[in-house]
């Protein structure tokens, strides 16, 4: 079965390969690229589902089954910013230390630290494009005050999670998979994805 992922970063797509595959067998993730659709997309949803369905929905164009995903950080005493608004915070798109300084700045005088980070996965089939199938995980920890680790990227080293008591940057890949957003919403849709194969 082959399933094309709204993106062009090679990097997600072989992350997406391997731990899909863990799950399904014979699933093969093809990059926008790879199916002839070039371009930027316009991401202008207001929310993250309306993001991922308007990735997806590119995506199925391509006469495969599409799949979007949008991600971000949602923190609970900013009314859930940064949110769809994770990668560009401060302005400039895909500056982690700036979008960290941004965040920390604004919670300077807060005690309520409370974090979520979500990641919403589309699926939409190309026999019905204005359909679509919606698949949500939650990671919840707090924003301290400090860089703690050096792994990952994004908010991952202010991002602490009491029940591994690390913040993200400090888990290997394979921990963070284990509990993070992203490995979730893919699992649930592995799930699904079991069920219409059989
Ligand atoms: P995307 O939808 O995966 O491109 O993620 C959008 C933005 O959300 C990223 O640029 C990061 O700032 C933030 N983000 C999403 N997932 C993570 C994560 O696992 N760790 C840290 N930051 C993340």
């Amino acid at each position: 079965m082959k399933i094309v992922l709204a993106s062009r970063n090679k990097h997600k797509i072989e992350e997406w390969q391997a731990t899909l595959g863990k799950y399904v067998d014979g699933v093969e993730i093809l990059s926008l690229d790879e199916v002839g659709i070039y371009g930027d997309i316009e991401e202008n949803g207001e929310t993250f589902a309306e993001n991922a369905l308007i990735k997806a929905r590119v995506a199925a164009k391509s006469g495969y089954m599409g799949v979007g995903e949008d991600s971000g950080l949602s923190v609970n005493v900013l009314g859930g910013e940064p949110g769809i608004y994770s990668a560009r915070y401060a302005g400039e798109h895909g500056n982690d230390r700036k979008n960290n300084e941004l965040l920390l700045s604004k919670l300077s005088d807060k005690t309520d630290r409370s974090a979520s980070f979500v990641c919403t996965i589309a699926c939409v089939l190309p026999d019905n494009i204005e359909g679509g199938e919606l698949f949500v995980g939650k990671t919840y920890g707090e924003i301290i005050n400090e860089y703690r680790g050096n792994n990952g990227f994004g908010y991952d080293p202010i991002f602490y999670v009491e029940s591994m008591d690390k913040t993200f940057a400090e888990m290997s890949g394979e921990e963070k998979n284990a509990i993070s957003h992203r490995g979730k919403a893919i699992e649930l849709f592995a799930e699904w994805l079991k069920n219409l194969k059989n």
